[in-house]
């Protein structure tokens, strides 16, 4: 008989199946299903991009295996880009890798830190991987709950000290999935005094930092003074540029937890097709403008499906950063049956917050990355539903 390891048999289930399986049913009835559950834009990657890539990949050179740690120039493209758009300083040679992703990273980076028993901290509802990688090193999660009344940021203060002097990683995410939230330097500076007077290696998943609206502008953990003592950060081209297809991400800060990283890749994987990297240095270097378009898209979406929902009664408010809503269930129904009706009787596709974790319990996640005119669509299905 086949038997797995205990650390799959931990995994939680997969709590989106269930939908993903009536997603299907209700399609397969003949209804046109707006889909608004998938945290992946609509939009196509720039034609820059498109075109560098095409270029490159004619290119012999970039047919071999790439140096696992990225190519010289990705490196150094990603130590300006940080410079420009942070203003913080990187040695290209010891504080940046590039990854296949930054999900890829994140699933690697307890491999280096984690010991089993040990304890991460993990935020929720969150991202699924932070837990995920945590199982797969045998740690253990301990949950910062993010709660609507302290801006979905954790209360640091809140974490037990002999949790503290367990923990050997903990990870934030700002501006946040699924809430939308974002945070201020004041709170990083907080999450960096607790982590340098623990010995926590201080994790920032900054995959939304470009996706902002109304001129707010997200901050780079790497700001924080002291905070490449014991701090890194994942990035990702995928919402950025609208590249989640092509998986291209990079990690940076203090160079023992960067080469940590590396040390598990290294023997994992071998690194990123190199015309992909050029393309990764098209899009930080010349992109700019189209990431700003692309930002300019997704604010009219959020406005439209923001005062859509708010006008039928929806207790909605309206992100300064990434593609999401999250908002609170109605009339009491738990956020899975409230998912299933929306999709029954509006064919309408949502995300039930439980999703995220037990703390996500209460609310649902829309995903705008769809049309205008799809939203307006589903907020009018949405309307008719009698609860
Ligand atoms: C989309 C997303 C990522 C990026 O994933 P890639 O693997 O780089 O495509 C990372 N963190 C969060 C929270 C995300 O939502």
């Amino acid at each position: 008989m086949i038997k797995y390891s205990k650390r799959i048999d931990k995994i939680p289930p997969y709590l989106f199946a269930d939908l993903d399986k009536k997603r299907q049913e209700v399609a397969a009835r003949g209804v046109d299903v707006i889909n608004l559950s998938v945290g992946d834009p609509d939009l196509p990657t720039p034609k820059k991009i498109i075109e560098v890539m095409k270029r490159e990949i004619d290119n012999p050179a970039n047919h071999q295996y790439p140096s696992y740690e990225g190519m010289p120039a990705f490196r150094e493209a990603v130590s300006e880009w940080y410079k420009r758009r942070f203003n913080v300083d990187l040695d290209s040679d010891r504080e940046v890798i590039s990854l296949i992703g930054s999900k890829e990273g994140i699933a690697h980076i307890y491999l280096a830190f984690v010991q089993p028993g040990d304890i991460s901290l993990v935020p929720s509802p969150a991202y699924p991987v932070y837990n995920i990688g945590t199982i797969l090193a045998d740690g253990t999660s301990h949950v910062m709950p993010l709660l609507r009344k302290n801006g979905f940021m954790p209360d640091l203060d809140a974490i037990p000290q002999e949790v503290l002097s367990k923990a050997k990683i903990m990870m934030l995410n700002y501006p946040n999935n699924p809430t939308g939230a974002v945070t201020s330097i004041e709170f990083m500076r907080k999450a960096v005094q607790l982590a340098r007077k623990h010995d926590i290696v201080l994790c920032h998943d900054c995959a939304y930092s470009e996706l902002t609206y109304d001129g707010y502008v997200a901050p780079s953990i790497l700001q924080v003074e002291g905070a490449k003592d014991i701090a890194a950060e994942f990035h990702s081209l995928s919402k950025t540029f609208c590249m989640t297809g092509w998986r291209v991400g990079f990690f940076v800060g203090n160079r023992q937890i960067v080469e940590g990283l590396a040390k598990v890749k290294t023997n994992v994987d071998s690194g990123l097709f190199q015309a992909i990297q050029h393309a990764g240095i098209a899009a930080m270097n010349e992109c700019d403008e189209e990431s700003a378009e692309i930002c300019e898209v997704f604010s009219e979406r959020r406005d439209i499906i923001v005062k859509g929902l708010t006008d039928i009664g929806y207790d909605v408010s309206s992100p300064k950063a990434s593609f999401y809503l999250w908002t609170p269930v109605p009339h009491g129904l738990k956020s899975i049956e409230f998912c299933k009706r929306l999709l029954e009787e509006a064919g309408v596709a949502v995300t039930p917050g439980v999703g995220f974790g037990a703390e996500g319990e209460g609310y649902f996640r829309i995903a705008f990355t769809r049309s205008k005119e799809r939203l307006e669509e589903a907020v009018d299905r949405i309307s008719k539903i009698k609860f």
